[in-house]
């Protein structure tokens, strides 16, 4: 990968964080990821599952602080992402997963109609597209992230991909 395609990757990812585009990453993008995918799938805030939801983006927004916001303003800046969230998770993709699993269990039972603990791939392609994600991206990254094809999509699935996410991103990859 070249420092260009890197750079790219790079602001593809911000920006899939920076929900409100505000220019970095604070507490309200991933409430604001919450709300959004409560909407979507008419789940209220107040119900189990929406404040399961809550709980889960507010550890990982706190779990990307504790790595990345290095002088501890309550913001994530483009700066602290390349040289926090991104160098670290990829150095330590089970502590990514351990942030990230209890706001992908919640994610999952919002999309998922039948209490099953796993998603149906449209459902995860909806609330792809309703975090940012283009219907192209969506719909690829829905299908690939059912890794055993059995079209749904389950917690571990949907942990492993988003470690994933970021461990693809290196310079020198
Ligand atoms: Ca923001
Ligand atoms: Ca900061």
């Amino acid at each position: 990968m070249d420092s260009a395609e890197y750079e790219r990757k790079i602001a593809f990812r911000f920006a899939a964080f920076d929900q409100d585009g505000n220019g970095y990453i604070d507490r309200a993008d991933f409430s604001a990821a919450a709300a959004r995918l409560l909407a979507e799938f008419g789940t209220a805030a107040r119900s189990d599952r929406g404040q399961a939801l809550y709980t889960g983006a507010e550890a990982l927004w706190q779990g990307m602080a504790g790595i990345a916001d290095v002088d501890g303003d309550q913001r994530v800046t483009r700066e602290e992402f390349v040289g926090g969230a991104v160098k670290r998770l990829r150095d330590s993709p089970e502590r990514f997963a351990e942030i990230a699993r209890p706001f992908l269990r919640a994610a999952i039972a919002v999309a998922d109609g039948d209490g099953s603990g796993t998603a149906a791939v449209p459902a995860v392609e909806r609330a792809l597209r309703v975090l940012g994600a283009s219907a192209e991206t969506a719909a690829l990254a829905a299908r690939s992230l059912d890794a055993d094809q059995d079209g749904r999509i389950a917690e571990d699935e949907a942990v492993a991909a988003l470690a994933d996410y970021f461990t693809v991103v290196a310079p020198d990859a």
